[in-house]
């Protein structure tokens, strides 16, 4: 019997996501079957599941997003919020609209008694009050740990409710891989809404999944690129609705922008509906953008256009990117970011010459070690620091490392003085030939102008002590055999 996968993304073999050491025995240590699964006896705070599944869904049309759980869980979500507010705004939306969410509020006596009836009158204000099309119901660790029965509890309420009622198992506690949030909001959109759907198939239509972070200039840059081969973009679940979504299984392939989201959805569609798929990288960058659009060109029976399109873009860009090459050739580079976007702009800064000198991503697999023998490649031995957060770790490579610049979230390197670039920007564009540019000048403009960060640096103090950053970073990392 097939095996059902379960959403909780260490479930597969071969995963890990506690590692600290160079980039040549990560690779090495990965080969062999070396590299074990470690933990660490220190930790600075994970980022939640439950939050990448609201996320993932929150920009959805006529939708109410209910989070079973204490109020504290949905302090999150409120970075959604704001870019469903910012992509309204790009997309010429007028009166832009706050996604409505609702917490259950469980408290103390909802947890020795249980939460199922806020659970209910929840589900009956979002309906008196939105009458949407779509309600998902969101667990957190207070309802898992306390066994409210969400599904059971969403299927009577479904009975006399017009709106599909949708729960979702995205208990923080179950998954240290915040991506594993996005495969539980997936599983549930499988099991609830397209088990229902017959479908017509259309012979140019392509699933394009795409995460809360994509900016609206990359949406279009990617739907510019899939038009060059006369493929219709079915975008989603960002900014979609219940019509684009049962839209799925029409499709002729599927592709993500992101390595992380949508892969196990996309392979759990092959196996039910016959929807091939393309699963390569994130379209940062020349040559993962080439390798992205091939990717799903292949799989459309389109190589010998997509080829022809790449070197028409390539003749257009080159000149480009030979300018910016001119600003950041030497530089040398740290990269943090989620498991697609830091591979992606490792691979980027090759395109400008620039020198990785650590990475910080949190998970290794099979695609990691893919990557990691493509940077090996072309980079001298790097750190790299698998991690989800873990700032302390982060702040004490960056004070012995000493790079000239830091791609990937910034808050901290920002507070050392480091220029940084935000590679998560979901406000800019960052993907396909006209991100490359557009990135790559980013980048550069920071280098040259680090006034803001020097000021802040000499104004924050990180509450480290001197003596942490003379300490071995990966000191907390227990077990794991290769870990150094
Ligand atoms: S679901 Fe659990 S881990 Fe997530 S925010 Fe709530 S308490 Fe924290």
């Amino acid at each position: 019997m097939a095996e059902t996968y379960s959403g909780v993304r260490e479930s597969k073999s071969g995963r890990v996501n506690d590692y600290g050491g160079s980039s040549k025995a990560a690779e090495e240590s990965f080969r062999k079957g070396c590299l074990k699964r470690a933990d660490r006896s220190f930790a600075q705070g994970l980022q939640c599941q439950q939050i990448n599944s609201m996320a993932a869904l929150m920009s959805l049309e006529d939708a109410v997003f209910i989070a079973h759980s204490p109020q504290g869980c949905i302090g999150c979500t409120s970075l959604a919020v704001d870019m469903y507010r910012v992509g309204q705004a790009h997309r010429g939306v007028k009166h832009i609209k706050n996604p409505h969410i609702i917490v259950t509020n469980l408290d103390q006596k909802s947890v020795i008694f249980g939460g199922e009836k806020k659970l209910r009158d929840s589900v009956q204000k979002a309906i008196e009050r939105y009458n949407p099309k779509m309600i998902f119901v969101f667990a957190s660790c207070a309802s898992g740990v306390i066994g409210d029965d969400i599904d059971a509890i969403c299927a009577d309420l479904q009975k006399s409710a017009d709106a599909v009622i949708v729960p979702i198992h995205c208990e923080g506690f179950k998954s240290k891989i915040c991506a594993s949030g996005f495969d539980a909001a997936f599983i549930s959109i499988q099991k609830y809404i397209l088990s229902k759907v017959q479908a017509e198939k259309k012979d140019n239509l392509v699933n394009l999944f795409a995460p809360v972070s994509i900016s609206y200039a990359d949406q279009k840059e990617m739907e510019r690129m899939l038009g060059l081969l006369d493929i219709e973009t079915n975008y989603i679940p960002f900014y979609s609705s219940l019509e684009k979504i049962k839209k799925i299984p029409s499709a002729a392939a599927s592709t993500s922008i992101c390595k992380v989201f949508a892969d196990e959805f996309m392979n759990s569609l092959e196996k039910e509906y016959g929807i091939p798929y393309s699963h390569t990288v994130m379209p940062i960058g020349l040559r993962n953008t080439d390798k992205w659009f091939r990717g799903i060109a292949q799989v459309m029976g389109k190589e010998k256009e997509a080829d022809e399109i790449i070197n028409r873009e390539h003749e257009r860009i080159t000149p480009l990117v030979q300018k910016i090459r001119e600003r950041l050739q030497g530089k040398r580079v740290f990269i943090c970011g989620g498991t697609g976007r830091s591979f992606a702009a490792a691979a980027l800064i090759d395109d400008f010459g620039m020198e990785l000198v650590g990475l910080e991503t949190p998970t290794y697999d099979d695609d990691a070690q893919v990557d990691i023998e493509y940077l090996n490649g072309i980079h001298k031995d790097f750190v790299v620091d698998i991690a989800n957060m873990q700032p302390f770790e982060q702040v004490n490579l960056i004070k012995k490392l000493k790079p000239d610049v830091f791609i990937g979230v910034p808050e901290w390197a920002a507070k050392l003085g480091l220029p940084t670039t935000h590679v998560l920007d979901m406000k800019r564009p960052t993907m396909g030939y006209d991100g490359l540019i557009y990135l790559g000048n980013k980048i550069a403009d920071q280098l040259e102008n680090p006034g803001f960060n020097k000021k802040l640096a000499a104004h924050v103090r990180l509450p480290y002590k001197d003596s942490w950053y003379e300490e071995d970073a990966f000191k907390y990392i227990v077990g794991g055999g290769a870990n150094v």
